[in-house]
């Protein structure tokens, strides 16, 4: 009995260690570009480290100051939560990993964005797009820069989150309307995309 049980402590600390990370499925429409894809799934690596961290902090420490720090005084813990869960499991889709398509539909260099569509009234994402920004240069802070973006985009994709802060910091929804006032920030912003 004591041994069974012996084991059961000294397994479940390894199934919680085992992550089921955020995975990228590419439509690969136009097709793919293997250098950039090269580079995309390093950094997707990073991300997914960069993911776990974030999960331990909000899960066992919850009064952590970098939380504060990241999202003001009075955190919505379970709302965060939520989303980094989705992070830390689920799968965004990401249109190509040929650069020149992201930036055509931009219209010049651009990093990364996700198209929202809310003709229908809900929130619609299309697939991720990255861009010659994102895969610029090949230092480390680049692969970081890459990492965070996929990061961003990611919740953009999963969670519907924006990038901006209504007055009453309230965070604008995607592709929602942004009252007078409203603070932007983040990434790239168009009518129809975050
Ligand atoms: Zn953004």
């Amino acid at each position: 009995m004591f041994s069974s049980l012996l084991s059961l402590l000294l397994v479940v600390p390894l199934i919680a260690a085992i992550p089921v990370p955020l995975e990228a499925e590419f439509v690969e429409n136009p097709a793919a570009h293997a250098g950039s894809k090269a580079k995309f799934d390093e950094a997707l690596g990073v991300a997914n480290t960069q993911i776990a961290n974030m999960k331990n902090v909000l899960d066992n420490h919850p009064n952590d100051p970098r939380i504060a720090q990241a999202f003001g005084p009075n955190p919505n813990l379970g709302v965060i939560q939520g989303n980094v869960n989705k992070l830390a499991t689920k799968t965004m889709k990401v249109q190509t990993s040929d650069p020149s398509f992201a930036d055509n539909t931009h219209g010049g260099r651009v990093n990364g964005f996700v198209p929202v569509d809310t003709g229908s009234g809900e929130r619609v994402t299309s697939p991720a797009q990255f861009g010659s920004t994102f895969y610029s240069g090949n230092s480390e802070a680049d692969k970081k820069f890459r990492a965070g973006t996929i990061i961003h985009e990611a919740t953009h994709y999963l969670g519907a989150t924006g990038d901006h802060v209504a007055p009453g910091s309230k965070i604008v929804r995607a592709g929602a309307k942004q009252p007078d006032g409203t603070v932007r920030g983040g990434g790239r912003r168009s009518p129809d995309s975050q």
